[in-house]
C-alpha cells in the first residue's frame, strides 16, 4: 500500500482497512545501518494484506533481540498489541536488550494505526500538544567551553529551543590533575568496544577488555575529580553559559563513571548555571544513591534511557531520587509502556523527556508518545549533522524537525510512507551485505520459556 498513490491508493485503503479482524502476520526483516547518527536496526513486519509496519532496534543492538521473537508472532493478528507485547516481553530487558521487544511494539502500532486509518497518537488519548518540542544533543568534539558554545548557538539560529551538552570525566582526563585515578583505569575509556567482524584472537582479547573495562559500574571505579578538576568543569559551563546565555534550557550528560559523592560534588558546582538536568550520573539500578543524590543539590537529576519496562521506572519514581524521567522508546518496551511510565511519573510530579538517537522511525514513535503525555518535556534529536537522515523515509514534512519541533501528522499509524532502500543501502553496518533478507531460518525458532513455574 505504501507504494501506490491517486486512485490505487483509495482503493488499498478500502481493502486494507476493511479487514482489521484478518490482518495476520506473515514475516520480519531488518535492514542494519550506521551513521544515522549511531548503529540502528529498521524492522518491518509484513502482513496478509499488504500492509507493513515500521519498528525500530534500538541503538548499539543487535537485530537478533527482534528476530529471536519472529517465531511467536507469525499468523498472529497485529492490531492485538497489548497481547502480543505481554507474550514477548519477557524477552526483553534493560539497555540495549529491550530493543527487540520495543521494535516490534513500535511496529504493532504502525500496522493497527494503518490498518484502522488512525494515527497511533490518535489511539493514545489524543493531543496535548500541536508540536513536539526537540533538544538538540551536542557532542564535545573539543575541550573548550567557548567553542562547545559557538556549536550551541549555532543549534539555537536553527531555531532549537532547548539544547544538551557533555560535562564530565573525558574532558579533563587528559589535564593533570584533574582527576584522582587508579594507575591504568583511565586508558580504556578512550576506546570503547568495536563493533564488526574480527579476524584473530587478540582481536576479541582486546575486545572483551575494552567491554569488560566499560562494565565497572561507577561506585566501584576509584576515580574521582579533584577541586582543580571541578574548577575546570565549572569554568567550562560559564563558558557555555557566556555565549549561549541564560535564558535557553542546558541539559547535562556523560559526567563519567565517578561515584554518587563526586556527582554532588559537581552538581553543587554548576547549580548557578541552572542546568535543565544532570544525566545518568551513577546507574539508575542504585535507587538509594539516586535520592541522596537528588537531595543534596537543586539541580534536576534524571535517568531512565536504560530502563526497561514501566516496573523499572517504580522505585526510582517512589524515592523521589529523578525529577526528571528520560525514556528510551526502543528500550523501555515501546509506545504505549512509555506513555504509561510518563503517566506515572506524572501522578509523582515528574517531567518526562525522552531519549532518542536513530532514524526518523524512532523519531516519529516517540513524537507520537510524546503529542499524547500531558507531562513531556523534550525530545531528543541527536543527527543534526546526519544530512541523509530525513532522506531514511518517506511520506513525513522535510526535514522533519523545522525550528526545533516536529509536527506530528494525521496519518495512519507512524505517519512514514515508507523506508527509501536506496538511501539506507549506502549506510550499511560493517559486515552486512544487504537489506529485508530473508529470515525464514527464525520461523521455528523454540524454547519453552516462562519465568515462573
Ligand atoms: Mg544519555
Amino acid at each position: 500500500m505504501p507504494e501506490a498513490d491517486g486512485a490505487d491508493e483509495a482503493l488499498n485503503r478500502v481493502n486494507t482497512h476493511s479487514k482489521p479482524s484478518d490482518l495476520r502476520i506473515t514475516d520480519m526483516r531488518v535492514a542494519e545501518i550506521v551513521g544515522a547518527p549511531f548503529t540502528s536496526v529498521l524492522l518491518k513486519i509484513y502482513t496478509n494484506q499488504g500492509i507493513v509496519g515500521l519498528g525500530e532496534v534500538r541503538d548499539g543492538a543487535s537485530a537478533t533481540y527482534a528476530l529471536m521473537l519472529k517465531s511467536r508472532l507469525l499468523g498472529e493478528n497485529p492490531c492485538n498489541i497489548d497481547r502480543l507485547f505481554r507474550r514477548i516481553k519477557q524477552f526483553g530487558g534493560h539497555g540495549r536488550q529491550g530493543g527487540g521487544v520495543s521494535a516490534i511494539e513500535i511496529a504493532l502500532w504502525d500496522l493497527a494505526g494503518k490498518a484502522y486509518g488512525v494515527p497511533v497518537y490518535q489511539m493514545l488519548g489524543g493531543r496535548f500538544r500541536e508540536k513536539v518540542r526537540v533538544y538538540c544533543d551536542t557532542d564535545a568534539a573539543v575541550p573548550s567551553g567557548t567553542e562547545t558554545g559557538k556549536r550551541l548557538k549555532q543549534r539555537m539560529e536553527f531555531g532549537f529551543t532547548f539544547l544538551k551538552m557533555d560535562l564530565g570525566l573525558m574532558q579533563i582526563a587528559d589535564v593533570p590533575g584533574a582527576v584522582v585515578f587508579p594507575a591504568g583505569s583511565l586508558e580504556g575509556y578512550r576506546d570503547p568496544p568495536n563493533r564488526g567482524p574480527l579476524k584473530t584472537i587478540e582481536e576479541r582479547r582486546v575486545r572483551n577488555a575494552a567491554y569488560d573495562l566499560h562494565n565497572v559500574q561507577h561506585p566501584f571505579t576509584g576515580l574521582h575529580f579533584s577541586d582543580k578538576g571541578l574548577d575546570l568543569l565549572e569554568q567550562y559551563i560559564a563558558e557555555v553559559r557566556e555565549v549561549i546565555g541564560m535564558d535557553v534550557p542546558l541539559a547535562i550528560d556523560h559526567i563519567g563513571h565517578i561515584s554518587m559523592q563526586n556527582g554532588i560534588r559537581l552538581a553543587r558546582r554548576i547549580e548557578k548555571y541552572v542546568p535543565a538536568w544532570l544525566e545518568d550520573v551513577i546507574p539508575w539500578q542504585y535507587t538509594e544513591q539516586y535520592r541522596q543524590l537528588q537531595d543534596a543539590t537543586t539541580v534536576p537529576i534524571c535517568t531512565g534511557e536504560d530502563i526497561y519496562l514501566k516496573e523499572g521506572f517504580e522505585p526510582l519514581l517512589k524515592s523521589g531520587g529523578v525529577s526528571v524521567i528520560h525514556p528510551d522508546l526502543l528500550t523501555s518496551g515501546g509506545i504505549l509502556e512509555t506513555k504509561k511510565i510518563g503517566d506515572m511519573a506524572q501522578d509523582r510530579g515528574v517531567a518526562m523527556a525522552i531519549h532518542m538517537a536513530e532514524s526518523p522511525i524512532a523519531a516519529m514513535a516517540a513524537a507520537h508518545v510524546a503529542t499524547a503525555t500531558e507531562n513531556f518535556m523534550a525530545l531528543e534529536y541527536h543527527s543534526a549533522d546526519v544530512d541523509w537522515w530525513d532522506d531514511i523515509v518517506t511520506g513525513l514534512p522535510k526535514p522533519l524537525v523545522q525550528n526545533g519541533f516536529i509536527t506530528v501528522p494525521d496519518k495512519p499509524g507512524l505517519g512514514i510512507d515508507d523506508v527509501v532502500d536506496e538511501v539506507i543501502s549506502q549506510h550499511l553496518q560493517p559486515g552486512v551485505a544487504a537489506i529485508w533478507q530473508p529470515t525464514d531460518h527464525w520461523d521455528d525458532e523454540y524454547s519453552w520459556d516462562r519465568t515462573w513455574s
